[in-house]
């Protein structure tokens, strides 16, 4: 809906009719806001909608929601739009077309995965299917398959309704695109929780009873972990499956080919989502990073295009945040396993600072690892894992990977400063200092 407005902003509807397909109820939802309106902070499900299929169609984007396109003939210039209440399918031509189908979640091959009482997270028709379960009333234990940070979200909301919630996951520590020593106070949280954490396990088959419900999960060591409901976490992969039946080239990650412009790579193709591909800006791959950062700004370059402007998405870093409780995390950058697999050598520093003056009401602990660049010293990654007020300090490390500053820049920056916001060194600039002694130590050695 990003493409679609920005399309329609520029080309009156004289000039360009805008369609778009929808196969749920609703358009330009926050997936992102589930996990809290599952736990209850956030009241309605309306809430998570910033724009209703109606206040679309008086924009004039002629939105057809409960349609699903199952089919795309590039050659022809037309997709097949099924129609999932009425059942009739008709052929509706394009002369531009955005594929943005975002992801599914990974399912992975195991007996019973597909069985009723297995739920996956990906569209808001989902979290509703999710909460109308929990609702019911005879949901008392949850498993969680997956400890990814969606993971878990639901299963911290679950614990907030009073649930008995186990995560498993075949990692030591969970959420994988933390280095471990950071995961570890993750898994402490999640523990804080009352949820029970089983790690370094995985799932090998969701137990079923008579009537086909899920009643277990049994683990590959051969725990059998009871469950009234299952939450599947493991992360999505690009849903690309009608991109492939049309011939739209798919990148070596998996995700759809796009350049900069958000052009695939069939004439007035375009892609934008949790669907395709982007460059990461440090290691230079080709890689999906399903989030809807990315995404909003890749709808909005797409749209821009199309709409006879000149629009570019840059890349990403692999910027993220989230929290477990009032346990705040975040990451930027390269993590220890990737900066390794992209070639580069590295050093780290990490610190334990404050969020405010350390005599300040309200100070809290923060740590930061910094990963920098040996000889060089430019900075490569970032996680922080601290409480209130922590995370955001991530916003200020991706600017300086976004613009490939070394950390003998970063120690020196005019960052703000008063007791209630921080120590008269901020922990950027106190791990920043840290970590240039460790490239200068390096280079000593
Ligand atoms: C629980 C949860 C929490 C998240 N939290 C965060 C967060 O904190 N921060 C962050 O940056 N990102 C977060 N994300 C990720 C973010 O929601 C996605 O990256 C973003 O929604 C992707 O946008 P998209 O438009 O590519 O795909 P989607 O938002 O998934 O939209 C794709 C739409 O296409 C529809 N569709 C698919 N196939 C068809 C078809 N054949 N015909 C018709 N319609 C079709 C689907 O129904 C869906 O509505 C979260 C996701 C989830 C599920």
């Amino acid at each position: 809906m990003s493409a679609a407005s920005q399309a329609r902003k520029r080309r009156g509807p004289d000039e360009l009719q805008v369609v778009a397909f929808e196969r749920g109820a609703a358009t330009s939802y926050s997936a992102c806001g589930i996990p809290y309106w599952i736990s209850g902070a956030v009241d309605a499900e309306e809430r998570l909608v910033s724009r209703t299929p109606e206040q679309h169609r008086r924009n004039g984007i002629d939105v057809r929601t409960r349609t699903e396109v199952v089919a795309i003939d590039p050659a022809a210039r037309t997709v097949r739009a099924r129609d999932l209440d009425g059942g009739g399918e008709y052929d509706e031509p394009f002369d531009d077309l955005v594929y943005a189908t975002g992801s599914v979640p990974l399912r992975p091959p195991v007996p019973g995965i597909d069985a009723a009482g297995v739920y996956g997270v990906q569209t808001l028709d989902d979290g509703a299917a999710l909460r109308r379960a929990l609702d019911s009333g005879r949901v008392e234990t949850v498993v969680i398959v997956g400890g990814g940070y969606i993971g878990l979200e639901i299963a911290e909301a679950c614990r907030v309704r009073g649930l008995d919630v186990t995560v498993v996951d075949r990692s030591p520590t969970p959420v994988g695109m933390f280095d471990p020593d950071i995961g570890g106070f993750i898994a402490d949280a999640v523990r804080g929780l009352g949820i029970d954490l089983v790690l370094s396990d995985g799932v090998a088959e969701i137990e079923t009873k008579p009537d086909g419900r899920a009643v277990a999960v049994r683990t590959a060591a051969g725990r059998r972990l009871p469950a009234d409901l299952v939450v599947l976490g493991l992360g999505v992969r690009p849903n690309v499956e009608l991109a492939r039946q049309a011939g739209i080239p798919l990148g070596p990650s998996g995700g759809i080919a796009v350049d900069h412009r958000m052009r695939t790579q069939l004439p007035r193709v375009w892609a934008a989502g949790d669907c395709v591909e982007s460059v990461h800006r440090l290691s230079g791959q080709r890689v999906v990073v399903a989030l809807g950062t990315h995404a909003n700004k890749q709808g909005r370059v797409a749209g821009i295009n199309i709409g006879g402007g000149y629009a570019t998405f840059p890349g990403v870093i692999g910027t993220a945040v989230t929290k477990v409780c009032d346990l705040e995390v975040a990451r930027t950058g390269l993590s220890e396993r990737e900066a390794e697999a992209a070639g580069y050598r590295y050093v780290t520093a990490s610190v334990d600072s404050t969020t405010r003056a350390g005599y300040f009401p309200g100070s809290q602990p923060i740590r930061l690892k910094l990963l920098a660049e040996k000889r060089t010293g430019q900075l490569l990654g970032a996680q922080i894992v601290g409480r209130e007020d922590a995370a955001k300090r991530i916003d200020v490390l991706a600017t300086a990977i976004w613009n490939e500053m070394g950390v003998d820049e970063i120690l020196s920056l005019d960052l703000a400063y008063a007791p209630p916001f921080a120590p008269v060194w901020d922990p950027v600039l106190i791990a920043a200092r840290k970590a240039f002694d460790a490239v200068e130590a390096d280079a000593h050695r």
